[in-house]
């Protein structure tokens, strides 16, 4: 990156504040250590600006679910306290992302790096925002308008306001300062840049094997969710990002118990059938292209014996979609009946898959021979 080309706004301040943040902090964890109801302060509004981004990112950026109206301010409030940006240059920004993935026209594509993609996109003069073109919806709501316009006021307002507040309850002005405002923000970036980096490099392709995004449960840890980014870029207006049960995704179980109290509607999530099929064309692709490369006197038939198992298995899993659909609808009697019916589809759709994974994992051993 040039001079010429440095952006000396974001840039200056994202560079300034972690130099010196980095070399005070060692001088002030030895001179007045903290002492722990200060960190724990610092990890609780950790927390709640990291729900804070989750709304930009599943509620704005992807349309996941709707807040409701009275409740939406509070969560804004966390997010501008994040550092991050508005919602509109945020959303602006991720929306190109998901639509551009791994290609130049990806602000924070991982093809020009993994740095490139974590922070030194940021320090760059950005391409001039084309937002009527990509948040059209968000430039409609006077709320976001607003958080815009004054995003820079706002968002060192509300730090003001926790920092005092923080320091207020535990006492410890210079703690809240230093841990719970900036401390906190150091983090709150890297785990998130670690996102548009890490979540593009080191994981598992598990629904799309063609895409830099992985899933990684140790960033979901840190993100409350976020790093089931494969996942994510796979069916990305799903509320959830983790998608099965003991996935840790506190941004999803969030947003699910706020459905439970009428403060959030519209969830939208795939069903385990789409999810199913997703995964097998995967599969497909993945085993088709090992078999091409393989000098395989049995490639045929093992081309044959893929494709009679993969055309039947979708067809279960639309069968499935259906019967559950008619289910939902039906009246009690024949209720039970379609129950019935979808176990026995279930049970054999399990029998196939076994069989799918057991001539996937041939092709894939017979590979690596
Ligand atoms: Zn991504
Ligand atoms: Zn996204």
């Amino acid at each position: 990156m040039s001079l010429k080309n440095f952006n000396w706004g974001l840039g200056g301040f994202i560079i300034g504040y972690q130099a010196i943040l980095l070399v005070a902090l060692p001088f002030y964890l030895y001179y007045t250590p903290p002492h722990y109801p200060v960190v724990l302060a610092s990890i609780v509004l950790f927390v709640l600006t990291s729900f804070g981004v989750g709304v930009y990112h599943r509620h704005y950026s992807h349309l996941g679910y709707k807040l409701n109206r009275w409740i939406e301010p509070l969560f804004l409030f966390f997010g501008t306290a994040a550092f991050q940006g508005s919602v509109i240059m945020w959303a602006h920004d991720h929306r190109k992302h998901h639509r551009f993935i791994d290609t130049d026209e990806d602000p924070y594509t991982v093809s020009k790096g993994f740095w490139h993609a974590h922070m030194l996109w940021l320090l760059e003069k950005s391409r001039p925002r084309e937002l009527e073109r990509y948040v059209p919806d968000l430039l409609k709501r006077k709320l976001l308008v607003f958080q815009d316009k004054h995003y820079l006021a706002l968002s060192i307002a509300i730090n003001t306001l926790l920092c005092i507040a923080v320091g207020a309850i535990v006492n410890d002005y210079l703690g809240a300062f230093v841990l719970a405002w900036w401390g906190r923000i150091f983090v709150s970036h890297h785990v998130t840049w670690f996102i548009n980096s890490l979540a593009h490099y080191w994981g598992e392709r598990t629904y799309s094997k063609e895409l830099s995004a992985v899933d990684n449960f140790i960033l979901a840890f840190f993100t409350s969710g976020e790093g089931y980014h494969n996942y994510h870029h796979t069916f990305p207006a799903d509320y959830r990002n983790g998608v099965r049960w003991y996935h840790f995704d506190p941004n999803k179980w969030l947003v699910w118990a706020l459905s439970k109290l009428g403060l959030a509607k519209g969830l939208l999530r795939h069903t385990e059938y789409t999810i199913q099929q997703k995964l097998l064309l995967a599969d497909q692709k993945l085993f088709l292209t090992t078999l091409a490369t393989q000098p395989l006197t049995r490639k045929q038939e093992l081309e044959a014996r893929l494709h009679t198992l993969y055309v039947s298995l979708q067809e279960k899993m639309e069968r499935m979609k259906t019967l559950r659909d008619e289910r939902r609808a039906a009246f009690k009697a024949r209720r039970k009946k379609l129950s019935y019916a979808l176990r026995e589809i279930k049970r054999t759709a399990r029998k196939e898959w076994r069989q799918w994974h057991k001539l996937g994992r041939s092709i894939l051993d017979a590979q690596e021979l």
